[in-house]
């Protein structure tokens, strides 16, 4: 009997689910398809990404559209895997194929914050320790400015309590991940990962290598004894910088990982 309704339940969901399939928001512009296949294997490369995490750009024709790869390893996506999402992590078209879990990181952003174009999810190893101690991740040199004064953690036990898979698996999770992030540029997510948000694909790239990069150093300059991390003002203003130069490591890394093998 239960089971009888809970398949009925199901059936109604399912047609409302069907019903609110959003549409398209037309062909996005191919050079930033290209460039998100790109992505995602500049950031294997450089050992952000690994089989897991994801990379997504707001689509240039509806901010209320985002681009993503179906679920699958980040080097072996091509233009083919490339879907289109709505804010609510809703699939135009998902083609019959799977779509990441945690899809949910990527749209609470984009909701959250109007100015984010690019986001980048990772498990990238350095950073992970300063998601579980009480050491903040701070930027120790120029390259990691856009971090400010010090990067937030998001601690996912408040939101889903003790026994969590601490994926970010549904809207919930997404709203309260994007509020930790608030007006930053880069979040630790405790005994998971990271997200980095950036204005363009190759700057969202930049940030999540050198998040990652300051990690390490940062680990290392600590083993050194006393550190000493840059101003507030030093990161305000060498961010500003960078932000003008972000183009050179990306068109290096993007001819290297789409070089035909
Ligand atoms: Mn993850």
């Amino acid at each position: 009997m239960r089971a009888f309704a809970v398949l009925a339940i199901g059936l109604v969901l399912g047609s409302t689910a069907a019903l609110a399939q959003p549409k398209s928001a037309g062909t996005p512009d191919p050079r930033l398809v290209e460039d998100l296949v790109a992505a995602n294997r500049v950031l294997v490369d450089l050992g952000v990404l690994d089989g897991f995490g994801h990379v997504s750009v707001r689509h240039d024709k509806d901010a209320s559209r985002y681009l993503m790869s179906r679920s699958m390893a980040p080097a072996l996506v091509k233009a083919d895997d490339i879907l289109e999402f709505d804010l609510d992590n809703v699939a135009v078209d998902a083609k019959g194929q799977a779509v990441f879990l945690e899809r949910f990181i990527h749209g609470e952003i984009y909701k959250a914050r109007p100015d984010v174009k690019a986001v980048v999810h990772s498990h990238s190893p350095s950073v992970i320790p300063f998601g579980v101690s009480k050491t903040r991740l701070r930027p120790i040199y120029h390259m990691s400015s856009f971090m400010g004064l010090d990067v937030p953690v998001f601690e996912i036990r408040e939101v889903a309590g003790p026994a969590s898979d601490l994926l970010v698996r549904n809207a919930g999770l997404g709203t309260a991940l994007a509020k930790a992030l608030s007006d930053k540029t880069v979040v630790l997510m405790r005994g998971h990962g990271s997200v980095t948000v950036g204005t363009s694909i190759p700057q969202v790239v930049f940030r999540a290598y050198y998040a990652e990069m300051n990690a390490r150093l940062q680990s290392e300059a600590m083993r050194l004894g006393e550190v000493t991390y840059l101003t507030a003002e030093e990161a305000a203003a060498a961010a500003k910088t960078n932000d003008g130069q972000v183009m050179r490591p990306w068109e290096l890394w993007k001819r290297k990982a789409m070089k035909p093998e």
